[in-house]
């Protein structure tokens, strides 16, 4: 069986020697110092100045919405993880779905404008499978119009631009460490911001609103980490290079594999690096990818349509909406299996079926 994903996990011992400390110090969560030491060696790692450890990649959408004092309409995208759109939801405010461009699967950059109302006070974009949006117009969109800028870089770890993180962008920046990203705690996130009162802010939203043993700061809520996930981030930080490494060699296997399959790569950033966190591909047409996905399940292949379908016309708490490129583009795209121990055999199996269901 291939799945489309498998969290890499490290030498068991590694992890254990960690762990080892907890036992004797006896502190098991509340920012222990392997949190902290998390937050060192990733702001170390990452290159930015200021960054929390939180529990999970959707708390950190509430959290940045919350922290930056959001109530009123964000403008979204519609083709993103369900957690970009119902955390804005959560938090009580309107998502405003504005299309994404087919060549780099993105928010549109050149549409944002138009969806602009005197209640709009954000914008939240995904940078899509670890590509960057198109920041610098995003941000002189955000500058005119004064509204804040959150970015879902849930996918984006290890992402420059212009040799800068692309963590740095935006007023806040999230990051989800889950089992199934790229680098993960098993269950984490990330709050980045080039703002040290904002991140303040956050460290006080993330620990119930505490300031001191019997006061608080703002209103806040449990978004903490335990050290058993800050020790599986430690542990996996030190295999990071390793990580892209084998990933960049089964992207490039696939591609060399595929160049005659009917369909094309997302066109990523070009002052970016890869992180390659997802092989996905756009189909010429939904029959040729369902025909593909089903000739691959029988062979015990799992591939995932992701993101399918569009934000904008499946979640039961919105009005269904229509939206041209992500309506058209959405139901052709396919992810295919992507993970460590993934073997070039394996991806040769995969490109083989493909290539014979394209040619049935
Ligand atoms: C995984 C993911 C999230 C949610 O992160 P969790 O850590 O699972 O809560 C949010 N947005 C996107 C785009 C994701 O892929």
């Amino acid at each position: 069986m291939i799945p489309v994903t498998k969290p890499f996990l490290p030498p068991n011992d590694e992890y254990l020697k960690i762990i080892d400390g907890i036992w004797k110090r006896q502190w098991l969560t509340n920012m222990g110092p392997l949190a902290s030491e998390l937050e060192m060696s990733l702001k170390e790692y990452l290159k930015v100045n200021h960054l929390l450890f939180v529990t999970n990649g959707t708390i950190a959408l509430q959290m940045a919405i919350k922290s930056l004092n959001i109530t009123g309409e964000i403008i979204t995208t519609p083709f993103s993880f369900v957690a970009t759109t119902s955390t804005i939801v959560w938090e009580g405010c309107t998502p405003v779905f504005v299309d994404i461009d087919e060549k780099t699967l993105n928010i549109d950059a050149t549409k944002i404008e138009a969806a602009i109302t005197e209640n709009t006070q954000a914008i939240l974009a995904t940078h899509v499978y670890g590509n960057p949006c198109d920041v610098e117009a995003i941000e002189k969109i955000a500058t005119k119009y004064n509204l804040k800028v959150i970015y879902d870089g849930a996918h984006a770890f290890g992402v420059r631009v212009n040799n800068k993180s692309i963590f740095e962008y935006g007023d806040i920046s999230t990051c989800s460490l889950h089992a199934t990203k790229l680098y993960h705690s098993v269950e984490g996130g990330l709050i980045i911001t080039k703002d040290p009162d904002l991140l303040k802010k956050n460290a006080y939203i993330r620990n119930f609103g505490f300031n001191g043993p019997e006061s608080f700061a703002e209103l806040g809520i449990n978004g903490k980490n335990s050290e058993f996930h800050a020790a599986m981030g430690l542990v996996n930080l030190k295999y990071i290079d390793d990580i892209y490494k084998r990933r960049k060699v089964i992207t490039e296997r696939y591609n060399e594999k595929l160049l005659n399959f009917r369909a094309y790569r997302p066109k990523w950033h070009s002052d970016a690096n890869i992180n390659y966190a997802y092989y996905p591909l756009v189909f010429e047409n939904e029959k040729l990818l369902l025909e593909v996905k089903n000739l691959l399940e029988g062979h015990e292949i799992f591939t995932r349509r992701y993101f399918y379908p569009s934000l904008a016309n499946t979640l039961p708490y919105l009005e269904p909406k229509k939206i041209e490129i992500t309506d058209k583009v959405s139901p052709t795209v396919l992810c295919l299996p992507l993970y460590y121990d993934l073997t070039l055999e394996e991806v040769d199996l995969i490109c083989r079926l493909m290539l014979r269901a394209q040619n049935n």
